[in-house]
């Protein structure tokens, strides 16, 4: 089937050919239940009627013009950013790894202009920004690695949600610039730090001490995903700054670097670029997108919903010893079991469910935000029941 296509994924057997909210159909009619949303990307769901005018629309009237010109949607999506999450100034580009990339390039030029000859970033175990080399190499896993060496120096990496490890690094290395690390981890395992506003709120104090710049990686907890705009506004600090892409624009190829303070000047005329970043169709989509969480009150939705199912799920494993944990930031769930089940999502798959698998034993679901309590029941049922008869029989 897939002939000419590079073997870069281990694809399931299925096509999908159409959606509606959190409802998918494959090519042969069957009807599936999207728990995972294309990654965290489809956050109003499939068809949000609202998202769907705003790209027909815009592709009707302009869809690229270059960044040489002024473009009135890449202005009015940064402005709409900057409002609700309190920051100044956006760089757009397309997608995770390049927000992160810009991220990276902006804390060395930080560091650079301060007399930083050889700048040093911090960075965390069980990690994930993304698959090119400085952005890999900023990963804390050597799956993503291996093969790729000589990798992009100029990381410290160490462990998650272990201030006095960060601690020892501002003891030891006077060249440090800046620490980039996930409120939650998702690739990691949804990995939520055991008093996750106090670690933001002490890496800050931490940074603020040090002149360093405290970066957070919300590709995967941003755009409404926990409840919050972000998952930084959770506690009372503000990052200096900030990587976007997923749910940003719905699936219109999308990522954005934030940034506030000193660090929104850093880049400077011909500092950084990207061709199609910022187009008009992407940012069309991704006004859309924030407008359509604000007036559908889907953070609200994700926070309750997230609640929900965490809580379905806990009481239906209750008492059974191989789920290790059920955890959830919002509508970011995991379900740690004992042993590796990579194989329950072509399980779930064939019960018409999709969901996925990360760190060999988090089942990990990111339902779209628009998700009701009927489908929340639901998926809930039909889940634990899988993971049930999976537990028993593996
Ligand atoms: C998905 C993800 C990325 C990479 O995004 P791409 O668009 O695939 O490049 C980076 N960081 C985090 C936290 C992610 O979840």
């Amino acid at each position: 089937m897939t002939t000419h296509l590079m073997n870069t994924y281990n694809r399931q057997p299925v096509t999908f050919v159409k959606g509606e909210g959190v409802w998918l159909w494959d090519d042969k009619g069957e009807k599936y239940l999207d728990a995972l949303a294309g990654v965290a990307v489809n956050g109003l769901g499939h068809g949000h009627p609202s998202l769907v005018k705003a790209i027909s629309d815009q592709a009707a009237r302009l869809i690229h013009v270059s960044n040489y010109y002024h473009i009135a949607e890449q202005e009015a999506l940064a402005d709409k950013l900057c409002e609700v999450s309190g920051m100044d100034k956006v760089f757009f580009c397309n997608s995770g790894c390049e927000a992160n990339e810009a991220s990276i390039k902006l804390a060395r030029l930080y560091g650079h202009n301060k007399g930083i000859e050889i700048p040093q970033i911090i960075v965390m175990e069980q990690s994930f920004h993304g698959r090119t080399l400085a952005t890999l190499s900023a990963t804390g896993n050597s799956k993503v690695q291996i093969g790729f060496e000589p990798l992009v120096t100029g990381f410290i990496r160490v462990p998650y949600d272990d201030i006095a490890a960060v601690r020892a690094v501002a003891n030891s290395n006077p060249n440090v610039v800046a620490i980039l690390v996930e409120p939650v981890q998702g690739e990691g395992g949804i990995n939520i730090p055991k008093d996750s506003s106090a670690y933001l709120e002490t890496l800050r104090g931490i940074c603020d001490d040090h002149d360093w710049l405290l970066m957070v990686d919300e590709v995967q907890t941003g755009i409404g995903r926990t409840g919050t705009w972000f998952a930084f506004q959770h506690t009372a600090i503000q990052p200096d700054v900030m990587s976007l892409a997923k749910g940003l624009a719905s699936g219109v190829p999308i990522g954005a670097c934030v940034a506030q303070g000193k660090a929104a000047s850093v880049f400077t005329y011909g500092k950084h670029g990207s061709t199609f970043g910022g187009n008009p169709l992407a940012c069309a989509a991704g006004l859309a997108t924030l407008n359509a969480i604000e007036s559908d009150g889907l953070r609200e939705n994700a926070e309750k919903i997230g609640n929900l199912i965490r809580d379905g799920f806990i009481s239906e494993f209750n008492g059974i010893g191989a789920v290790v944990q059920v955890r959830n930031a919002g509508l970011m769930i995991g379900i740690e079991l004992d042993r590796p089940c990579a194989d329950l999502v072509q399980l779930a798959l064939e019960a018409k469910l999709l969901i996925n698998v990360t760190a060999e034993r988090v089942v990990r679901l990111l339902p779209p935000l628009v998700m009701n309590e009927a489908e929340a029941h639901e998926l809930v049922q039909r889940l634990s029941a899988l993971i049930k008869v999976f537990l028993s029989s593996n």
